[in-house]
C-alpha cells in the first residue's frame, strides 16, 4: 500500500512511517517529491481541518492514497490565536523583532503579558487528512492540553514547546525527549487516530 504525505519534510516522512509501520509492515511512504508533485500548496482553509484536507488532495493526485497534516498551538485567552497562523504568528502581528520560532513566542508571551496564571491553558492541535482514489475523504484529530508559561523552560522541540508546560509530565514539551513528547503530543495522538481509522476505512473498501 503507498501513501503520499503532503510534505517535503524527510523528518515528517521517516516519523510517519515508522508510526505507521508497526499496524501496515507493508506500507510505503511517498513524498510529493517521490511522486512528481512541485510548486508550494496554498493553505487557505480556516480550520487545521480544512488545510489538512487541501494539502492531502494535493497529496490524492498522484492516484495514491493522499495525506496530508496541519497544526498549531491554541490559546483559551487570545480566542484560539496563533492558531492555523501558528507558523507566521509573529508576522501576523507585525512582531519588531525577527519572523521566526523565537520571533513567534516573542509575539505570543507580549500578547499574554496580562493575562493571569490561571487564565494561560491552551492546546496544541493535529489534524490529518486522508483522500482516497475513490473519492472518500475523513480527518482526524489529536490535542494536548497545556499551559503557557512566562519564560522558556527547556532546549529540545521546536517552536511553541519551550513556553508549553505539560501539567502530567510537569515539564515543558522543549524538557521531554523525542519519544516521551510523541508518547502525549498532538501529533502522537493525531497519528494513532489516523492508524485506527485508516485501518477500519480499508477494510470498508
Ligand atoms: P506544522 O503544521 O506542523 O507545519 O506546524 C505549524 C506551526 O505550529 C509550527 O511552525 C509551530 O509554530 C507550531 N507547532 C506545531 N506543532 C508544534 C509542536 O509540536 N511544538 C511546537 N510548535 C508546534
Amino acid at each position: 500500500m503507498k501513501i503520499v504525505l503532503a510534505s517535503r519534510n524527510r523528518k515528517k516522512i521517516a516519523e510517519l512511517r515508522t508510526l505507521l509501520s508497526e499496524s501496515f509492515p507493508t506500507i510505503e511512504i511517498l513524498s510529493l517529491d517521490d511522486v512528481g508533485i512541485l510548486g508550494e500548496i496554498e493553505e487557505d482553509g480556516q480550520t487545521f481541518e480544512e488545510n489538512a484536507l487541501i494539502k492531502a488532495r494535493v497529496a490524492a493526485s498522484s492516484g495514491y492514497i493522499g495525506v496530508g497534516d496541519d497544526s498549531g498551538l491554541t490559546v483559551d485567552a487570545l480566542d484560539g490565536a496563533p492558531g492555523i497562523y501558528s507558523a507566521r504568528y509573529a508576522a501576523r502581528c507585525n512582531y519588531a523583532g525577527d519572523h521566526d520560532d523565537e520571533g513567534n513566542n516573542q509575539a505570543l508571551l507580549l500578547n499574554m503579558r496580562e493575562v493571569a496564571d490561571g487564565d494561560r491553558g491552551g492546546a496544541f492541535v493535529c489534524a490529518i487528512g486522508c483522500v482516497f482514489p475513490d473519492g472518500r475523504e475523513w480527518t482526524v484529530r489529536g490535542e494536548a492540553r497545556g499551559r503557557i508559561l512566562r519564560e522558556y523552560h527547556g532546549a529540545g522541540g521546536f517552536g511553541y514547546d519551550p513556553l508549553f508546560f505539560y501539567e502530567p509530565l510537569q515539564k515543558t514539551f522543549a524538557e521531554l525527549t523525542p519519544q516521551e513528547k510523541n508518547r502525549v503530543s498532538h501529533r502522537g495522538n493525531a497519528i494513532a487516530a489516523f492508524a485506527e481509522t485508516l485501518k477500519g476505512e480499508l477494510e470498508r473498501k
